[in-house]
């Protein structure tokens, strides 16, 4: 009876240790999270206090694969298995902030990856629609989403160029990967006065961060902002 006792005794020990640890890593990537905001993303002149609330909120941590867990507040992106990269933050942000979004917006982005870009959308806009072409990616991130209860996420695998008909049009598009012209559906799927963002350029060389506006007269426009490297936009 006693060993029983002893032995309890040591379990509850070591179960509140682990609360405590766990309580005091989740405490201290919140106050990694606030510098990230501050030194990488504010003070390169992100504005919009919804993006910045939005990355303050958001537990990267929790979106990159264990064995990189440590760095996720760190200036630089990240792997995320399947050879693909979860982008440095502040690109996050400053990617975030050009779609100059409103609440009431229904947003695509392609190229879900880890689904840490789709979670900061949707803190911002009233729905987001997301498409992945690695199945495993798409899994995992639908998983971990869900999992978090960011629940007016939805993730699709499939091949992110051909949009999704059915939902268009969207008031704002973002392509998290690189391509060396605008995929023509996506245009289509844009709503007029809607605003697209995407890395334009072949893949393995600096890309163009690009603008695009379609106007009320259907008009698009496009406006080269920042040289930038993401991996590459992909086909079946
Ligand atoms: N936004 C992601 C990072 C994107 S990395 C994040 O927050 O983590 C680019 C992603 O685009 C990769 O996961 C890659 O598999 C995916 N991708 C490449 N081509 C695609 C396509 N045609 N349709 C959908 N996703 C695609």
């Amino acid at each position: 009876m006693k060993v029983l006792l002893r032995l309890s005794l040591i379990f509850l020990l070591v179960f509140l240790l682990a609360q405590c640890l766990g309580a005091n890593e989740e405490e201290s990537f919140a106050r990694e999270r606030k510098q990230m905001v501050e030194g990488q993303i504010e003070a390169r002149g992100v504005a919009d206090k919804r993006v910045l609330r939005a990355m303050e909120t958001v537990p990267r941590h929790l979106f990159v694969p264990e064995d990189v867990r440590a760095y996720s507040y760190l200036d630089t992106p990240l792997p995320i298995g399947s050879g693909q990269t979860i982008s440095q933050p502040y690109i996050v942000a400053f990617m975030t902030e050009l779609l100059a979004l409103k609440e009431g917006d229904k947003v695509l982005e392609i190229g879900t990856g880890s689904g840490y870009q789709a979670a900061i959308l949707s803190l911002i806009v009233r729905e987001v629609y997301t498409i992945e072409i690695k199945r495993d990616l798409a899994k995992r991130a639908r998983e971990i989403l869900q999992r978090l209860g960011y629940d007016n996420v939805t993730v699709y695998a499939g091949d992110g160029y051909l949009g999704l008909p059915g939902e268009a049009p969207f008031d704002a598009i973002m392509i998290t990967a690189a391509t060396p012209e605008i995929p023509p559906a996506l245009l289509d799927q844009l709503g007029t006065g809607g605003r697209m963002v995407v890395p334009v350029g072949q893949p393995s060389r600096t890309q163009n961060l690009t603008l695009v506006t379609k106007k009320s007269t259907g008009e698009i426009s496009r406006e080269e902002l920042a040289p930038v490297l993401f991996v590459p936009l992909t086909r079946y």
